[in-house]
């Protein structure tokens, strides 16, 4: 039988964990990324769960323990500081660069081509042509759009579906696990730490330093702190730049207006527990980013299927969006291996993957319904007890 061939349009971790699953799968793969540089600086910290692992170790890739930073609990602290609760929660926080590292150094260098941005796709019952800037095509049995939140594929196929603005930005800031005092790292290092503010939520945790460095003393800190901002008035001004540049709906770190940080700065201190204020405060380049969920109704068109953010993409309460992409792959992988025909395959795909990715959405928008105006949340406005919020954290992500 003719072996079979996909086109992976995006070299992210969603692109790479196809290729290697459809790969030991007995397909032909070709990932096609339209970026030229390195991916692995551009990610920052990650949570984690047992399935990424095992899919990890389904690819032969051995998560050892430098793969991420053990936490222990999760700590709800107030404005003053106190410490209103604690639940044990042992887990592992990694980091964007640890997960996609393996995964692309291991996949052999002739099946990912960097710098082939596709423009334009074509489909018939018997194949998929990707037509990519240059005027070049490919031709296989089956793409897969692993193109992320502003997917190419999608916005053809599907151009109705629009990634839509959840009313608040997450401000993230990653600091040295140096630059934290004593103080500072026997209350927070080794915890995930928690404040929050009428309306905001901050949440703190280690995670691996540079080079996926997880020695003591080598690791860094992160925080991602969650605020109201209406789209066209604070969001339009915080991606604002001193040349008065807009930059859409995040701006890149060094562009960041002074004044927007000196009113972050007094924001902390107003807000926030005096710990977490003095952090965010030595974080050198903080910067926001808005808050958006996508949704598609559909997963699957003709000989193409969308696979991670191109699909669906999660608020970060969820921290799942890389577990999401990983699990798409294996069930793609497993359906075309198990399944009777392709057209078959694709249809379990749709099935099992549409209904966990609404599901994962779902489970994101009420984490996040309380951060929304009021106008926003439907009448949904879960309690916020430090307690609830705690253990609704610990469950993030666990659906199906
Ligand atoms: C603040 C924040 C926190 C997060 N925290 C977590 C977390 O804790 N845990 C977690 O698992 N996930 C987290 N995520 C999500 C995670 O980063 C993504 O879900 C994950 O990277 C999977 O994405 P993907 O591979 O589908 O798409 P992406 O990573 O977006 O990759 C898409 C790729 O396609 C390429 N591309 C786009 N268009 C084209 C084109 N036309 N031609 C060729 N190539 C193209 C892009 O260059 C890119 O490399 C977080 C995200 C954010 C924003």
């Amino acid at each position: 039988m003719k072996q079979q061939r996909a086109l992976i349009v995006g070299g992210s971790v969603g692109g790479l964990f196809a290729a290697h699953l459809l790969r030991a799968a007995g397909w032909d793969v070709a990932v096609f990324e339209r970026s030229r540089s390195d991916l692995a600086d551009r990610g920052a910290s990650i949570g984690t769960r047992t399935d990424l692992f095992d899919i990890l170790k389904r690819i032969g890739i051995q998560p050892d323990p430098s793969v991420g930073v053990a936490v222990s609990s999760r700590l709800c602290l107030g404005g003053d500081g106190a410490s209103l609760c604690e639940i044990p929660s042992p887990s592992l926080n990694s980091s964007w660069d640890r997960i996609y590292r393996p995964l692309r150094d291991t996949l052999p260098a002739a099946l990912y081509q960097s710098g082939r941005k596709l423009e334009i796709i074509e489909q018939n019952d018997n194949g998929v042509t990707a037509i990519f800037d240059d005027g070049t095509r490919e031709s296989g049995d089956l793409l897969i759009a692993a193109d992320g939140i502003h997917s190419t594929v999608r916005n053809q196929l599907l151009p109705a579906v629009q990634p839509v603005y959840a009313g608040y930005v997450a401000w993230r800031g990653v600091i040295e696990e140096s630059a934290l005092t004593a103080d500072e790292h026997k209350l927070l290092f080794g915890r995930m730490a928690f404040c929050l503010p009428d309306r905001e939520l901050l949440l703190s945790i280690g995670m691996p330093g540079r080079a996926a460095d997880t020695r003591p003393g080598h690791r860094r800190y992160y925080w991602i702190w969650f605020r109201p901002a209406d789209e066209h008035g604070a969001l339009a001004d915080l991606c604002t730049d001193d040349t008065r540049t807009r930059h859409g709906s995040s701006i890149p770190p060094h562009l960041v207006r002074r004044d927007v940080v000196a009113a972050l700065h007094d924001d902390a201190q107003r807000v926030l527990a005096p710990s977490l204020a003095a952090i965010v405060r030595r974080t050198a380049q903080p910067f926001p980013h808005g808050v958006y969920d996508v949704e598609t109704p559909r997963m699957v068109m003709g000989r193409t299927v969308l696979l991670g953010d191109s699909a669906f993409v999660a608020r970060p309460h969820v921290g799942a969006g890389i577990t999401k992409a990983a699990l798409d792959a294996q069930c793609l992988a497993d359906a075309v291996t198990q399944e009777s025909d392709l057209a078959t395959a694709l249809a379990r795909y749709e099935r099992e993957r549409h209904a966990y990715g609404k599901a994962l959405i779902a489970r994101a928008r009420y984490l996040g319904s309380y951060l929304e105006a009021a106008a926003k949340t439907n009448g949904v406005m879960p309690k916020r007890q430090p307690e609830t919020v705690l253990a609704e954290y610990g469950a993030a992500g666990k659906i199906g």
